[in-house]
């Protein structure tokens, strides 16, 4: 048994305990918590922290096997750019992915994650998360916008995913984004996913380009589509609505769904979701870190509080951030909203990106039973509760 206390411990579901004591076994499983009310006395064999407890984060947006592409990109470039930099120099062959994915997962793991919503295109990295200390869900990402590449796309998905189940990890297969997915590939990851009732990750509205693409058939992504990828689109007929309302009825009801970026959501957007779909299945993952590196933008968060959306939080890859902690996209957050209490952020880097991976049964929470990780933020403002640029994390379990 240890036994930690600090100047506060934020439980992840909206309680803070001052000087509060947790006890956990030797597995790392919460066996107690005692609310001190503030008056901790000595007490034999407590470890005494200064700065705050939290549960161990979740980072509900990462692509390890792009870690190799850090700093490889120039920054503010905007989407269409970015994606043609990330086509050109992808090479799935690359010796580094494997060598960088594994630094980038022991790089979440110190930086505090327990567990990780991960996009994979292929299987390179699935041997890394299967020794990984850190839980995985994998989203396996169908990629083509070509219709004659329909059944390649989807048949290359397929058995990604069931080398994932064959080694015993949680896996769904997912679409890219609306402009990554054509009409026949996106029916097909609609019927897997509901027969599999497997939850769904989407990126979506990080650019106008998708919604030119959509409204007009017409603008940089399109042409990112026709001439860096040489796709034919001449079949392709705009649906003449924005990007997330053309493809919205291909997101089924009944499956978890987490939408990411989400950088140009306005209220009618939030209006269209949740006139679509119920939205206590759907999640916002915002990796501010990466918004800024490519579009230079942010989501409109407070937009967000507005209208009580889950959010989580995401680090992206290291090929659009410059570290994958989640800490700093907590910090990114409060300097440029300095309105939200730290406590909101706090649970949506824990329990609700455990609840859209469905890992609330164990993480995101720091509560009896469940072996979350424990994570110490050191040089915060305590009077204030708010992060400071010095902060730093510390994984203590
Ligand atoms: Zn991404």
């Amino acid at each position: 048994m240890r036994k930690f206390s600090a100047h506060f411990i934020f439980t992840g579901n909206g309680t803070i305990l001052e000087k509060g004591i947790i006890v956990l076994t030797d597995q790392g499983v919460v066996a107690d918590i005692i609310d001190t009310n503030g008056k901790l006395e000595e007490k034999a064999g407590v470890e005494f922290y200064s700065g705050v407890l939290t549960p161990g984060f979740v980072n509900a947006h990462c692509h390890l096997e792009l870690s190799h592409l850090r700093a490889a990109f120039g920054e503010r470039s905007g989407l269409p750019e970015f994606l043609k930099n990330v086509a050109q120099r992808r090479n799935h062959n690359d010796p580094e992915i494997l060598v960088e994915a594994r630094n980038a997962d022991h790089e979440l793991w110190r930086n505090g994650v327990v567990a990780v919503g991960d996009i994979s295109n292929t299987n390179a990295t699935f041997p890394i998360k299967l020794e990984s200390k850190i839980a995985y869900h994998t989203f396996v990402e169908a990629l083509g916008f070509s219709p004659d590449r329909v059944e390649k796309a989807f048949g290359l998905a397929c058995q990604c995913y069931d080398q994932a189940k064959e080694m015993g990890l949680s896996a769904s297969i997912v679409p890219h984004s609306p402009y990554a997915i054509s009409k026949e590939l996106f029916d097909k990851i609609t019927s897997f996913a509901i027969s599999e009732n497997s939850v769904l990750s989407m990126h979506s509205q990080e650019s106008s380009a998708e919604d030119d693409l959509y409204r007009s058939g017409d603008g940089e992504i399109f042409r990112h589509l026709t001439e860096n990828l040489n796709i034919d689109l001449t079949t392709f007929r705009p649906s003449g609505k924005g990007a997330l309302e053309s493809v919205i009825g291909n997101l089924p009801i009944e499956n978890k769904l987490l939408l990411v970026h989400n950088i140009r959501t306005a209220q009618g957007d939030i209006d269209l979701i949740s006139k679509t779909r119920p939205l206590f299945q759907t999640w916002f993952v915002l990796c501010p870190e990466s918004n800024l590196f490519i579009e230079n933008l942010l989501p409109d968060i407070e937009l967000f509080r507005k209208n009580k959306l889950q959010i989580c939080l995401g680090t992206d890859s290291l090929s659009s951030n410059h570290k994958l902690s989640i800490l700093d996209e907590m910090k990114t957050i409060q300097s440029h909203f300095p309105s939200i209490p730290l406590i909101e952020i706090v649970s949506w880097a824990t329990i609700n990106g455990a609840r859209a991976l469905e890992m609330d049964s164990w993480a995101g929470t720091i509560e009896i039973g469940k072996r979350p990780g424990i994570n110490l933020i050191t040089g915060m403002d305590l009077q204030q509760l708010r992060l400071q640029p010095q902060s730093q994390i510390r994984k203590l379990i």
